[in-house]
């Protein structure tokens, strides 16, 4: 909807920094949406983490859930031209409409994170149901998630899911786990033909006696049918079975 389509009452701090600013309102807009994403980050942070990060995390993300949710002003319309109508089929069907007011463009969207908290606390709702949001585990990514199933997506990409595995590997335990992804990432009937040399089968060997942690990916790359899979979508899953699951 543009701008100038929004009902007066609505989001006045746009229209007050555009007025100071000289700017057009989508301008406004931009400005007040760079300034919230530092909110918002420190708010989904503690709720994927409640327990790990410091208390002045939670500190702030109460003091923007409450500024927000106060935020919100409502009244009933006036509907004197409206009849009443129980089945809709001659009138309404309601009693009042709800008129809402926000001058914050951040009060909606954080009041609706407070409700579904609110949701999981009052109502008998799964945490991941009420709030299906979750940080990825590479320490340096800080990307948010939205997993379809909780505890199985550890990584928000293969690639953060390498990173870790990386970190965690010397030099040596590195090139042999590549050595593994590059062989199981290949199609099917490739990985089927490399099994039958002597030479990858040699060198399964050496990596499951010298890795103890990445004996679990060799068993997999050995019954290539059981483990290699595509997607709904197409693409071929990636396994991260050294760590017993899946960033997918
Ligand atoms: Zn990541």
């Amino acid at each position: 909807m543009p701008w100038e389509d929004v009902e007066p009452g609505l989001f006045e701090e746009v229209h007050n920094y555009a007025r100071a600013s000289g700017n057009t309102l989508e301008e406004a807009f931009r400005h007040w949406a760079t300034y919230y994403q530092a909110e918002f980050r420190n708010l989904l942070t503690w709720l994927c983490r409640p327990n790990v990060h410091p208390p002045e995390l939670k500190a702030q993300a109460r003091r923007f859930l409450t500024l927000c949710v106060h935020d919100e002003r409502w009244d009933i319309e006036a509907t004197d031209d409206v009849s009443f109508d129980e089945s809709g089929d001659r009138g309404d069907p309601i009693f009042y409409r709800k008129r809402v007011e926000y001058d914050l463009i951040a009060a909606p969207i954080a009041k609706f994170i407070f409700g579904q908290m609110e949701r999981f606390q009052d109502d008998d709702v799964d945490l991941y149901e009420a709030l299906p949001v979750c940080l990825c585990e590479r320490g340096d990514c800080g990307k948010f998630m939205l997993p379809q199933r909780r505890r199985r997506k550890r990584y928000c990409s293969n690639l953060c899911c390498a990173l870790v595995h990386q970190q965690a590997k010397s030099p040596e335990e590195w090139r042999d786990y590549m050595w593994l992804h590059r062989l199981e990432s290949g199609p099917l009937g490739v990985v089927r033909s490399k099994l039958n040399r002597q030479a990858v089968r040699h060198r399964l060997r050496e990596i499951e006696a010298h890795w103890p942690r990445l004996a679990a990916k060799v068993r997999n790359i050995r019954t290539p049918c059981r483990k290699r899979s595509r997607t709904s979508d197409g693409r071929k899953a990636v396994s991260c079975a050294d760590q017993g699951t899946s960033h997918e």
